[in-house]
């Protein structure tokens, strides 16, 4: 495909244009950005959705069921999956990979998984980019898939205008690490797997925990939380129906802007650093860099020099 066409024919909806985009996205091909120019101008329509939580709390299957649900209302549905580790770490991520596969074959549902190869930001820096080129191809919602609830998630999660946290019953581990990190950014908690014990129990301890949220219960968005079995088909329309709820109190308070502006602070510090770093990597090899990073561990010499200097060297600071 010529690539001078490659934006005109994404945003007619071609399948195809948009693969390679994406593919230009990961390979942080230098005409992307100039692509993604073009595509963020009609980009910022589709709804943006993190699913976030713990390896085994039922993501992979959850989302699957929310995008026949949101096929049922003839939503043309993107999901970018994102395994933060390597794509070689087991069978598991596999498995949900394969499951997800049967969504595939449809023709408005684009499937995207994602491992980070370089760094937590670059791998947040791409989710977005992909995000922006399904947004602009006509896919809405944009689901958003992560692993776990660190920081990389957090960050990359940033990217979304409304985020699920999954919990299943019986992982009060995961209650805690909820508390400890993403309890900040989530809109919509799902209690995973109903069909078993305990899960009365999660949304108890859940409820519990929104209710001693000062912060939380001031605000005027009141977190559901909304049981599911994918087993038993329950809950998923009450999943899909909070997402749309939840967009439409972003829209009514004028939150959404309020979100979008804070995304694009954060992505315009990315580039910049991005660009520093690479003009720095062209000016100091790599020895250069290990020697002064062990002269300051040794504290033979100290940051705050050291980085003048650098600095100096790529013309942004006086010598
Ligand atoms: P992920 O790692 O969070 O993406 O979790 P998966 O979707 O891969 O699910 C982990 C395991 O839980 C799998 O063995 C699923 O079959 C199982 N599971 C997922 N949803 C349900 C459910 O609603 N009920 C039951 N009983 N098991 C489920």
């Amino acid at each position: 495909m010529p690539l001078q066409n490659i934006v005109e024919r994404l945003l007619n909806g071609d399948r195809r244009a948009l693969a390679r985009m994406v593919t230009l996205i990961e390979s942080e091909s230098p005409q992307a950005h100039q692509y993604l120019a073009e595509l963020h101008r009609a980009a910022g329509r589709a709804h943006i959705v993190g699913f976030t939580g713990s390896p085994g709390a039922g993501k992979s299957t959850l989302v699957t069921h929310v995008v026949r649900e949101l096929r049922r209302r003839e939503r043309k549905v993107g999901v970018v999956a994102i395994d933060p580790t390597s794509p070689f770490t087991g069978g598991a991520i596999l498995g949900d990979r394969i499951r997800m596969m049967e969504l595939s074959g449809d023709s408005n549902v684009f499937i995207r998984s994602m491992a980070s190869r370089g760094s937590l930001g670059g791998l947040a820096s791409s989710t977005r980019d992909v995000v922006r080129a399904m947004d602009a191809a006509g896919y809405d919602p944009i689901i958003v898939e992560t692993v776990g609830t660190g920081q990389a998630e957090v960050e990359v999660m940033r990217a979304a205008q409304t985020v699920l946290v999954v919990s299943a019953p019986g992982m009060g581990d995961d209650i805690q690490a909820i508390k400890a990190g993403i309890l900040e950014i989530a809109d919509i908690f799902v209690v995973s797997k109903a069909d078993k014990p305990g899960a009365d129990q999660t949304v108890a301890e859940l409820s519990m925990m929104l209710s001693l949220d000062g912060k939380r219960r001031k605000a005027a968005w009141r977190i559901p939380i909304v049981k599911t079995s994918a087993l038993k088909d329950q809950g998923i329309t009450q999943v899909v129906d909070a997402m749309q709820q939840h967009r439409e109190y972003l829209n009514e308070s004028g939150m959404l802007m309020q979100r979008a502006q804070r995304q694009v602070r954060s992505e315009l510090q990315a580039l910049i650093v991005h660009t520093v770093m690479d003009t720095l990597k062209a000016k100091v090899s790599e020895e250069e860099w290990n020697a002064l990073v062990e002269d300051v561990a040794r504290r033979e010499r100290d940051p705050y020099t050291v980085a003048d200097e650098l600095e100096a060297r790529i013309g942004l600071k006086a010598e």
